[in-house]
């Protein structure tokens, strides 16, 4: 009986893995129909001065919908990333954010952000299609930020890409700072001007806020500013985490308190105004 019991283990683990394997096929079609049927497009999330509540950038974020529903980017781009999408899609969010970011750059000085996966940098022609899309779009190098996951960016360190993109005026940020694994003697080593920390620490602080947990937030600001980087707290979503990140002096701050992903067309009514709480 009990082999029986383990032989019918097995076949549900093929039956659940064949499964994961066609809903990957699935996406992977869908994505590729997608690059060309307009499915795939951006919104934007407002990045304030944490002091004013003032929008200084955004932060583009890919939006798929299939079949009038959108799917999140934690499945879809894990899938592009697999089968190598991520290449042509990559290169289409951030035309597509350029495109859309250069009135807002010439109009309020706004920079924007666009999240970068391992594949892309891995890609021999990042770079060139980086500064291909600048020249096209009209976007100054020095308006666009690319952010790139702690994790992969200990391993990008060694490559020339991005000190030729910076190299250009392109800055990088170190996105989900906190989860990786990068020991604080190297921080000094990446090549990278902002410094984004991770939901993570912002989330725990509770009204009030606990003095370890304050702490550990200050120390993350604190070593940010000892490396010359700006720092910009992720996920803020209540008045008091706002409160608490100005008593901070944290310069920047993004999340729902201050406005959720939305897109162009929503975005650019919010553009020189305080967003604070209004969406939240
Ligand atoms: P990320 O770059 O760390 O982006 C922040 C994520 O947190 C976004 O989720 C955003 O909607 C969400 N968020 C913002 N404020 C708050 C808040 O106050 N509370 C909470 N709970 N969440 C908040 P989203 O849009 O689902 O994107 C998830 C991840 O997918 C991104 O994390 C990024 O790693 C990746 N991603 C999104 N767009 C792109 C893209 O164009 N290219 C690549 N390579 N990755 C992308
Ligand atoms: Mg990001
Ligand atoms: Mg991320
Ligand atoms: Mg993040």
């Amino acid at each position: 009986a009990a082999k029986q019991a383990g032989g019918a283990r097995t076949a549900r683990f093929d039956e659940s893995l064949r499964a994961e394997q066609s809903e990957r096929a699935r996406i992977a079609a869908g994505l590729r129909q997608a690059l060309t049927d307009g499915g795939l497009f951006m919104h934007y999330q407002p990045v304030v001065e944490t002091g004013t509540a003032r929008i200084t950038g955004v932060e583009a974020l890919m939006r798929w919908r299939r079949d009038g529903e959108l799917v999140p980017p934690g499945v879809f781009i894990p899938v592009a990333e697999q089968t190598g999408l991520i290449i042509a899609i990559g290169a289409q969010a951030l035309r597509l954010a350029c495109g859309q970011a250069v009135a807002w750059h010439r109009e309020h000085g706004l920079y924007l952000t666009v999240n970068v996966s391992t594949h892309q940098l891995r890609d021999p022609g990042f770079a060139a299609t980086v500064l291909e899309i600048l020249a096209d779009t009209g976007l100054p190098a020095a308006a666009l930020v690319l952010e790139i996951t702690e994790s992969v960016l200990i391993d990008a360190a060694d490559t020339p890409v991005l000190g030729t993109l910076r190299s250009r005026g392109i800055r990088i940020a170190i996105d989900d700072f906190g989860t990786g694994y990068s020991s604080l003697a190297y921080l000094h080593a990446l090549p990278v001007d902002i410094l984004k920390i991770d939901q993570s620490f912002i989330r725990r602080h509770e009204d009030p806020p606990r003095p370890q947990d304050v702490s550990l937030t200050r120390a993350i600001l604190e070593l940010a500013r000892g490396q010359g980087l700006i720092a910009v707290a992720e996920g803020v979503e209540t008045a008091g985490q706002a409160d608490l990140l100005r008593e901070l002096d944290c310069p920047l701050s993004q999340g729902y308190h201050f406005g959720r992903p939305a897109d162009a067309e929503t975005i650019g009514t919010l553009l020189g105004t305080r967003v604070e709480g209004v969406a939240a």
